[in-house]
């Protein structure tokens, strides 16, 4: 285990002991509470602070029936934890994906405190989802699905209480059927009770493409810090869902030639680039596993089943698929492949083995709490939008996103080197989203 101090061992044995079998928050909140020995060092009145804040203000399970297309009564399980609220409404996505129980949703919501703090944008931190499995399921399902679930999680929501997204399996269609039941049940077009709405209807501009063009936009503001740029870089994405297909777009925009990209079942790769048209067209239109990527593009591409293990020959990767998929020996393998920039897309996907690797062989290394926070900060903006009744043009709303990382980024830099650990964006990130909340924590009393 890292070196905590007393008192933040403490505070981590009491989360073991309260939250047992909950690998994945256990392992987000050590993160965490390992680069704040500094602070509490500095602030001692903040250690009763860190210990609320690793207790969720409320945690809501429940029964989600439907029924398939077959006639069968189909039961999953749902999950909201709206774990902090001191900067705003809680605020962060809901998963669909059958290996979700209680501690993913816990892990997430914890980590999007601090990611929706670092936007310096109102909002607080939650996360919501189900082990309901969408692979597979006709549209009609998915529909039933999210109107069950609605109609128990509405009684919860509110624009200022508290407004999911969408997360891994729900993107544009399930928003839709969820906001849909909402309305419907609350008598209310509520906007901004939900975000990743369609343009018609009360979504943003780049709210699609903001979560992996935001990490882009943070790995590319860490090449300048070395007057260096996307160009000519060679790039492996992992996952080929909204993060992954939006960040890929992204670095061919900044110059850059994304070689490799993933989905559960194995990954490709393509030396001439992935093709952009090609992806889209299989993962968001037909829905078709990465395969058909490499049938259909034929020549030299080549598909390889099984998880993929990070040694494409590249300068920077974004991995942009799951919690846990980047190991210690896919960090060292990736080192051996060239790889300088790691700009997580995703949440939490590699390991602390895996940051360790990075941290000594001298890879920058953007945690996602940072590099990944374009998604909810443009939420955001899609609120702001929804509140002032306004709709932003793209041009504009790209803008802000690329402003807000570049802030964010600077923040991580500058927080960094205040505590000591110049360099270091993992301390900077979690020191700097912390302290926010901590101090309106404090300023609220004991609430
Ligand atoms: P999607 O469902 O759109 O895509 C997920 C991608 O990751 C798919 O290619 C999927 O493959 C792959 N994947 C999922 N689980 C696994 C697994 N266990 N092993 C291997 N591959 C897997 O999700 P998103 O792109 O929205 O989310 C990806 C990551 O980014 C998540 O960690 C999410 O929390 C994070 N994130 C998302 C944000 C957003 O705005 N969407 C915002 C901030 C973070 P397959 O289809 O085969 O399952």
């Amino acid at each position: 285990m890292t070196e905590l101090n007393k008192q933040l061992h403490y505070i981590y044995d009491e989360v073991l002991r309260r939250n047992p079998g909950e690998a994945e928050f256990h392992q987000a909140v050590l993160e965490v509470l390992s680069s704040l020995g500094p602070v509490v060092a500095k602030h001692p009145q903040y250690t009763s602070v860190i210990q609320r804040m690793c207790e969720p203000e409320r945690q809501i399970i429940f029964r989600v029936p439907w029924v398939d297309d077959a006639g069968n009564v189909q039961i999953n399980r749902g999950f909201r934890v709206e774990f902090n609220s001191a900067l705003g409404p809680f605020k962060g996505g809901l998963r669909f994906h059958p290996s979700v129980y209680i501690g993913i949703i816990k892990f997430l919501g914890f980590e999007q405190i601090f990611k929706n703090s670092l936007t310096g944008l109102p909002i607080g931190g939650g996360k919501g989802g189900s082990d309901f499995d969408p692979k597979g399921r006709s549209d009609g399902e998915i529909m039933r699905f999210c109107q069950s679930f609605m109609t128990e999680l509405y009684r919860h929501l509110g624009e200022y209480t508290d407004v999911p997204a969408g997360d891994i399996g729900v993107g544009g269609r399930e928003i839709g059927y969820l906001f849909g039941q909402y309305k419907r049940i609350t008598n209310r077009y509520e906007s901004g009770v939900l975000t990743g709405k369609g343009l018609s209807w009360g979504g943003s501009q780049v709210r699609t493409e903001a979560t992996g063009y935001g990490a882009v936009f943070f790995a590319d503001e860490i090449l300048k810090t070395s007057g260096d740029s996307f160009e000519g870089k060679r790039a492996v994405v992992s996952g080929s869902g909204n993060v992954a297909i939006y960040a890929i777009e992204k670095i061919h925009q900044l110059g850059g030639t994304v070689v490799a990209c993933s989905d559960s079942s194995g990954y490709v790769v393509d030396e001439k680039g992935i093709d952009l048209d090609l992806i889209k067209e299989i993962k968001e239109v037909k829905r078709e596993r990465i395969e058909a990527y490499a049938t259909a593009r034929g020549g030299d591409t080549k598909f390889v089943s099984g998880r993929l293990t990070w040694d494409v020959p590249c300068d920077v990767a974004v991995p942009s698929a799951t919690q846990n998929e980047l190991t210690g020996e896919d960090a060292a393998r990736l080192v051996k492949a060239g790889g300088k920039i790691v700009a997580e897309g995703a949440n939490m996907p590699c390991t602390p083995d895996a940051v360790k690797v990075f941290a000594e062989a001298g890879v920058k290394f953007a945690p996602g709490k940072a590099a990944n926070a374009g998604g909810v900060a443009t939420s955001a903006l899609e609120m702001q939008q929804n509140a002032s009744r306004d709709s932003w043009s793209f041009e504009y709303t790209e803008q802000r996103l690329a402003t807000i990382m570049r802030g964010i980024h600077d923040r991580c830099l500058a927080t960094a080197d205040e505590y000591g650990a110049p360099g270091n964006y993992v301390v900077g990130a979690n020191i700097a989203g912390f302290i926010q909340v901590a101090d309106a924590m404090l300023a609220m009393g004991v609430i």
